[in-house]
């Protein structure tokens, strides 16, 4: 991998990287996509990552499904497939970690202790390994994308951080790799957290602009459906994730909750020019 980025660099091309942990859907291939019309060549890693599963999380069960994601991404514009047994990328001895000890360990940090480290570790490694020029991150993991772009910025990592819009389906529910593992009458459940977000987004546009009632409105929907135990619903300043009481600033609202056991997240960005909750547009035009 090292090798054929390093040509292609000096042969001038653009290099463009998505990261993911495999089970591909419509929201790995709409950063596939992106990356591939801004840039010449388009590694995507697929590793499930075990340093970010919890005890007891679903690490073995996560899915799983390699060949289906090769053909997926050969017709999305991936040039080269990068996966690593976990023992190459750990083998004995490795004891050298990535950790944001200020943005990692709240929301979904305090729910998972250690999945940002395992987080960060890993895409730190996969930036030294890929070396890219932009690297395309979903809006969905939205505490994920922020604490990328810090160490980026922190670590003078030398990649671009595009951050794209929550792909959903067509009732609303985010994609997820885990929504594979919902029943027919989970998944309806879980459509709640989508309407919840729905209806802050629509208190927002009317001009609500304190978190007390935008996460109300968005807890209500969620606790009126039975079979969804919610983790957290936060408003927090969009930059450093902090709590804020009021989103005259952008600010993102966070939900987190649990669907038949599947641990499901969604978000909206509170911003007074993109009240449509949509994260930033890709800056360069297709060529
Ligand atoms: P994962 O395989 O879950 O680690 O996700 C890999 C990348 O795809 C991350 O940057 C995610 O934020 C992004 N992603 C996952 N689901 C979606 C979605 N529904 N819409 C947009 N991006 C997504």
């Amino acid at each position: 991998m090292t090798a054929a980025s390093r040509s292609w660099r000096e042969e001038g091309q653009l290099i463009g990287f998505v990261p993911t942990m495999g089970a591909l859907h419509e929201g790995h291939l709409s950063l596939v996509r992106a990356a591939s019309q801004e840039c010449d060549r388009v590694v995507v890693s697929i590793f499930v990552n075990p340093l970010q599963f919890g005890p007891g999380e679903d690490f073995e069960r996560y899915p799983r499904d390699l060949d289906g994601d090769r053909n997926l991404l050969e017709e999305a514009g991936c040039d080269v497939v990068f996966t690593s047994e976990a023992d190459q990328l750990y083998p004995p001895g490795f004891s050298t970690y990535v950790v944001n000890d200020e943005l990692g360990r709240r929301m979904e940090g305090e729910v998972r202790p250690g999945h940002f480290r395992g987080v960060l570790t890993v895409v730190a490694k996969l930036f030294h390994i890929v070396a890219p020029d932009l690297t395309y991150f979903g809006q969905k993991d939205a505490q994920q994308a922020v604490l990328i772009r810090r160490m980026v910025t922190d670590l003078h990592f030398p990649v671009e951080v595009r951050v794209m819009p929550i792909v959903r389906d067509v009732d609303g529910l985010a994609l997820s790799s885990r929504n594979a593992f919902l029943s027919r009458e989970g998944r309806g459940r879980a459509v709640s957290l989508s309407r919840g977000l729905e209806n802050a987004r629509s208190s927002f546009a009317s001009g609500e602009r304190r978190a007390a009632a935008l996460t109300a409105a968005a807890r209500e929907t969620m606790e009126r459906q039975e079979g969804v135990s919610i983790d957290y619903v936060v408003c927090v300043c969009a930059e450093d994730l902090r709590p804020v009481e009021r989103c005259d600033r952008p600010a993102l609202l966070l939900i987190a909750a649990r669907v038949e056991g599947v641990r499901l997240i969604d978000n909206l960005v509170l911003s007074a020019g993109e009240a449509d909750g949509r994260a930033e547009a890709p800056r360069k035009e297709p060529s």
